[in-house]
């Protein structure tokens, strides 16, 4: 059995500098025909001009749709987000609150900061894409997504009603509902990950109860209950739900440390994770509107002529990959999915 889908479109993607770029770089390139790239890179991308420069970097390494996200601080200019408007090239600012994540330190600390430059977002319909967590100590950090949905999202999308939002990379029940809750304006990527793993999965290897720092990531994963929440919205269809991987490599050294880095690698295959999430629910039928339609609709870009198959044989996802010892999600276990390009 295969099914056939236009090329699909990563909404949310880590590509890096240097070799791990020159390693993960074709590996999404050769399953999406567009990507959005994320900024958090060191040093961050904070402007059009340096979005561009690295989008020219990426071409010299995988032909692909670079959509570039441009990293928004409390020193972003107005003339930064009209420079972006006219830039076909540029997709939108990434919000991160200051500390939430990986590259991180260049964020947010108080969404007031910068109400001036999400009235001029709103006004020149340049979207907006939000790492969705507050990062206060008295904060658990399973509940870090539904804190900044009550205490943020909430206050931004009541007072910027036409702010084209992108609540990236949900992981709970309580995302779902707000997201479903506001108007058409307001969408929410979905990572593969999210729904194929629950919080235990950080605390088991090899079906024993041990760290497993490759399934640690941020938004961390949560309850059994938030992931069927999730898997629901993801297969239903709605338009507000897209795939966005959040693929987000780190070297071997760097995951299995004494402090080690939050992400899971699903550059490799995200493709066909996220069949096997669909496949599980029966609902590969709606597995392209997932996948190759409904970010693109949302963002304004055309659905590409090129399709790729995704035939059911079975295959093992390898213990690591290049000298980086870049550990894929899932390593070492089987997919029933493989996607062959048309
Ligand atoms: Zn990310």
């Amino acid at each position: 059995m295969s099914i056939q889908i236009s090329k699909p479109f990563d909404a949310h993607l880590h590509l890096r500098r240097g070799k791990m770029a020159e390693l993960v770089t074709p590996m999404s390139a050769a399953q999406f025909a567009d990507v959005i790239v994320m900024p958090n890179l060191n040093p961050p991308i904070l402007t059009v001009a340096e979005a561009n420069s690295y989008r020219n970097y990426l071409l010299e390494i995988a032909k692909c749709n670079y959509h570039m996200a441009v990293y928004l601080t409390e020193n972003t200019s107005i003339e930064e987000i009209d420079a972006a408007a006219k830039d076909d090239n540029i997709i939108g600012f990434k919000l991160y609150p200051l500390n939430a994540t990986t590259g991180s330190q260049n964020g947010i600390s108080d969404i007031k900061n910068i109400y001036p430059i999400l009235k001029r977002m709103e006004i020149q319909k340049v979207p907006l894409l939000i790492h969705g967590e507050v990062t206060r100590p008295d904060v658990d950090i399973f509940d870090r997504e539904k804190v900044f949905i009550e205490e943020v999202l909430t206050q931004i999308v009541t007072d910027f009603p036409k702010l084209r939002i992108t609540l990236e990379h949900i992981t709970s029940a309580d995302a779902v509902e707000f997201v479903m809750s506001c108007s058409e304006n307001v969408v929410a990527t979905i990572t593969a990950h999210h729904l194929l793993m629950n919080r235990n999965a950080i605390f088991t290897v090899n079906e024993k109860t041990a760290l497993n720092p490759h399934n640690f990531c941020l938004p961390v994963a949560k309850t059994e209950r938030d992931r069927n929440v999730l898997l629901r919205a993801a297969v239903s269809g709605n338009s507000k739900f897209f795939a966005g991987s959040d693929s987000a490599p780190h070297p071997l050294n760097c995951k299995e440390s004494s402090c080690g880095c939050a992400g899971c690698f699903t550059g490799l295959h995200a493709v066909e994770l996220y069949a096997k999430a669909f496949a599980e629910l029966e609902r590969l039928g709606n597995l392209e509107e997932f996948l190759s339609i409904n970010g693109r609709i949302h963002y304004g870009i055309s659905i590409p002529s090129e399709f790729i198959n995704i035939y059911d044989t079975t295959f093992l996802i390898p213990d690591s990959i290049g000298e980086e010892k870049l550990t894929p999600f899932m390593a070492g276990q089987n997919l029933n999915w493989k996607v062959l390009e048309e």
